[in-house]
C-alpha cells in the first residue's frame, strides 16, 4: 500500500464543504476590502526565499523542500509562504509604478519540513493578503481589520489579537545592540542555532522555540522601549485606529514574527483551546522586502492565516456543521425501460441546473429508497412499467411524506 507523505492530508468530500465555506468568506471579505486575487507558481527559485524570507530564519535553514531542477545549476524550492512570491510578481509584472496601494490576496498551499502535529503539517493551506505602497498606520489597521473581520464572520470566539512594533531601520541598530548585550551575558545557555543567530540576526532569538531560549527571551529588552520617534508615533496611531474601529487587542512584546523581512507593526491572532499551535494568523509590515528583491523601495503590510488551524478552531467551537449540497431529486426506477426514462429525466433536470440523481448501480427498489434517504434527497420520483404506460408518477416530498402526481415527460422542478 502506498501511503501519503507524512505531514500531508487528504481532505474528503465530507470535509471539503467546511473548507470551502471558510475560503468563501475569506474571498468575500478580501474583495470587500478591495484586494484582488493573485496566483503565483507553487515553486520558485530557491534564491527568492533565501533573500525574501531570510537566510537566518528556521523556514529557510530547516524547513524548505529544496531540490535540483533537471536543468543544471538550478535550485528550486516549494513555496514555504506566499509573500516573497507576490513581491517578486509585482516587480516582474511592472506593478511597482501603478497607482498605490496594490492589494492582493491568495489561498494557497505552502510546504515546510516541520515536525507534524495537530495544527502543524508539511503541506498546509493559507489565506494570505499583501498590500504595497502605503507606509501609513491606516494601512496596518486595514490589514488587521480584514483578518479580524474574517474571524468574526466565521463566528470564532476567544481569538485574541496581539500586536507589537519591532521598529524600522532607524531604531533597529540601538535595539539590536541592547539585545546582543543581554543575550551575550547568557550565551552559554542558548541553543546552538541561537548562538550563531546572536551575530547574524539577534531578533530571531526572541522567536526561538527551544524552551531554554524561550525562558531567557522573556526578560529580554522590548522593542517598544527602543522605537525611534516616528515608529513610536505610528504605533500609537495604529492603536488609536484599532480603538476607533472597536477591534480589541493586547500589546505583546513577545510577538516578533519568524521571518526576516518584517519591520514596524507585527501581529498575531491567537485562538484559545486548539492546543500548542494556536496562532491562526500572523502578519506585519515588511518595508524592506521589495527593495531587497531588486525592486524599488516600496513598503508592504500583510498576513497569513492558517486555514487548517482555523478549521481546528471551528471544530473546537462546534462551528463545523457545514454540509455539502443535497440532491433535489432522486429518481427510483424499476425495470430496464424505467431506468432509461430515469436517465432522461435526470438529464433534463441537470441541464436546467438542478441536482438530480437516479439509480446507476442496479439496486432493488427498496435499496434505492434507502439510498435516497442516505444521500438526503429532498424529493423522490418512483418510476416502473405502469408509470411509463400512463405517463404519470408520484413525486414524494421526503421531509413530510406528502405526494403529488406529475406528468413524467413534462416534469421539471
Ligand atoms: P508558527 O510560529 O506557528 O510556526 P509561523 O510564524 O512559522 O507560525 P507564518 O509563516 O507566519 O507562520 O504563517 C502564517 C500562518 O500559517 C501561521 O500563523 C499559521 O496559522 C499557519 N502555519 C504556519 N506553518 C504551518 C504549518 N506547518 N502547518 C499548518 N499551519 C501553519
Ligand atoms: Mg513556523
Amino acid at each position: 500500500m502506498i501511503q501519503k507523505i507524512k505531514g500531508t492530508m487528504d481532505i474528503l468530500p465530507a470535509e471539503t464543504p467546511l473548507f470551502r465555506y471558510i475560503e468563501g468568506i475569506m474571498r468575500e471579505e478580501a474583495e470587500n476590502y478591495g484586494y484582488g486575487e493573485i496566483r503565483t507558481p507553487t515553486f520558485e527559485n530557491t534564491e527568492l526565499f533565501v533573500r525574501g524570507v531570510g537566510d537566518t530564519t528556521d523556514v529557510v535553514q530547516k524547513e524548505m523542500y529544496t531540490f535540483a531542477d533537471r536543468e543544471e545549476n538550478r535550485s528550486i524550492s516549494l513555496r514555504p509562504e506566499g509573500t516573497a512570491s507576490v513581491a517578486r510578481a509585482i516587480i516582474e509584472n511592472g506593478k511597482c509604478s501603478d497607482t498605490m496601494p496594490l492589494k492582493y490576496y491568495y489561498i494557497i498551499s505552502c510546504f515546510r519540513h516541520e515536525k507534524p502535529q495537530a495544527g502543524r503539517s508539511r503541506e498546509f493551506f493559507q489565506f494570505g493578503t499583501e498590500m504595497f505602497g502605503s507606509e501609513s498606520p491606516a494601512a496596518d489597521a486595514t490589514a488587521i481589520s480584514l483578518a479580524a473581520s474574517v474571524i468574526r464572520r466565521l463566528g470564532l470566539k476567544n481569538v485574541k489579537l496581539h500586536i507589537n512594533s519591532i521598529g524600522c531601520r532607524e531604531c533597529r541598530p540601538a535595539y539590536r545592540s541592547a539585545l546582543v548585550s543581554y543575550f551575550e551575558s547568557k550565551k552559554e545557555k542558548l541553543c546552538d542555532t541561537c548562538k550563531t543567530r546572536l551575530d547574524k540576526n539577534p531578533l530571531r532569538l526572541l522567536d526561538c522555540k527551544n524552551p531554554d531560549c524561550h525562558e531567557i527571551a522573556k526578560d529580554a529588552p522590548k522593542t517598544v522601549e527602543h522605537l525611534c520617534p516616528e515608529c513610536e508615533e505610528k504605533f500609537k496611531t495604529l492603536c488609536q485606529a484599532l480603538d476607533a474601529m472597536k477591534i480589541e487587542y493586547v500589546i505583546d512584546s513577545s510577538i516578533v514574527r519568524g521571518l526576516d523581512y518584517y519591520t514596524g507593526a507585527v501581529f498575531e491572532f491567537i485562538a484559545e483551546g486548539i492546543g500548542a499551535q494556536s496562532t491562526v494568523c500572523g502578519g506585519g509590515r515588511y518595508d524592506g522586502l521589495v527593495e531587497s528583491l531588486g525592486g524599488p523601495a516600496l513598503s508592504g503590510i500583510g498576513f497569513g492565516m492558517g486555514i487548517t488551524r482555523i478549521v481546528l478552531a471551528m471544530k473546537e467551537q462546534g462551528l463545523d456543521n457545514v454540509s455539502g449540497k443535497r440532491p433535489e431529486l432522486y429518481i427510483a426506477a424499476l425495470g430496464s425501460s424505467a431506468v432509461i426514462k430515469a436517465m432522461e429525466i435526470a438529464e433534463r433536470l441537470r441541464r436546467a441546473g438542478r441536482y438530480a440523481e437516479c439509480d446507476i448501480v442496479g439496486r432493488s427498489l427498496k435499496a434505492q429508497m434507502k439510498y435516497a434517504n442516505k444521500i438526503g434527497a429532498e424529493y423522490t420520483l418512483i418510476i416502473g412499467d405502469s408509470e411509463i404506460e400512463c405517463g404519470k408518477a408520484q413525486l414524494r416530498n421526503m421531509t413530510d411524506g406528502s405526494q403529488r402526481e406529475v406528468e413524467i415527460d413534462s416534469f421539471t422542478m
